[in-house]
């Protein structure tokens, strides 16, 4: 057994990180398939990529089929993307929430096992970032030359590298929190809207003088008046 610097965040869970990337990384999709799923590699993936495994690793879920898994994610940003691949936390699904507070952070709830976490990511690389905001300016400025724009891409690839291979008591802060997850993804009567005549979940109609409509048409018949 040897000495772990993360051993110690959450007590009667293994954090060792070496042991457990053997014993569980190929359960994870890869990196690759995020970068499917997103479009692009960028360092925003990245990090998702490092949360969302760290946080099934320290929850000891492996991918939920259903919604045994909830994440808050406190941002909008590409990360959420890795997130939902690696987690089975989707939009779709409900059991990803988007409380956008533009901070990089991210809830866990595992519903089996009533633990929770908060998983933060710290500010690293700074240096190497506002180098490259910089020429990102220029990138999507347009002004940038052909031997800036592949400079741009080269760090691009080179800070989405380093994130991955980050040491995690680095990159992450991961504490236990002590929150009950929010409710499950409801599943609602569908009715018919008064007048496009569209089905409609019911919880999303509006009453607008003694019709039932969807949101829609009931602010196109608030925009009339
Ligand atoms: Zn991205
Ligand atoms: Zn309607």
């Amino acid at each position: 057994m040897h000495e772990c610097p993360g051993s110690a965040f959450i007590e009667g869970v293994n954090m060792c990180e070496n042991h457990e990337i053997a014993r569980n990384w190929s359960a994870y999709p890869a990196f690759d398939e995020c970068v499917r799923f997103h479009g692009h590699a960028c360092p925003g993936l990245a990090t998702g990529y490092r949360v969302a495994t760290a946080a099934m690793r320290t929850l000891g879920v492996s991918r939920p089929n259903d919604e045994e898994l909830v994440c808050i994610a406190e941002t909008d940003a590409c990360g959420v993307d890795a997130v939902q691949v690696v987690t089975g936390c989707t939009a779709g699904k409900g059991n990803l929430i988007i409380e956008d507070y533009g901070k990089h952070a991210f809830s866990f709830f595992s519903r089996d096992s009533g633990k929770a976490i908060r998983v933060l990511i710290r500010n690293s690389g700074k240096q190497v970032r506002s180098a490259m905001d910089t020429l990102r300016k220029k990138v999507f400025s347009g002004t940038a030359t052909p031997a800036e724009i592949s400079r741009f891409q080269e760090m691009m690839q080179a800070a989405t590298r380093s994130l991955l291979d980050a040491p995690e008591e680095d990159l992450l802060e991961i504490r236990e929190i002590h929150e009950k997850p929010p409710g499950k993804a409801r599943i609602f009567a569908s009715v018919l809207c008064d007048l496009c005549g569209e089905p409609v979940a019911e919880s999303k109609t509006r009453v607008v003088e003694g019709k039932r409509l969807c949101i829609p048409c009931a602010n196109a018949q608030r925009d009339e008046r």
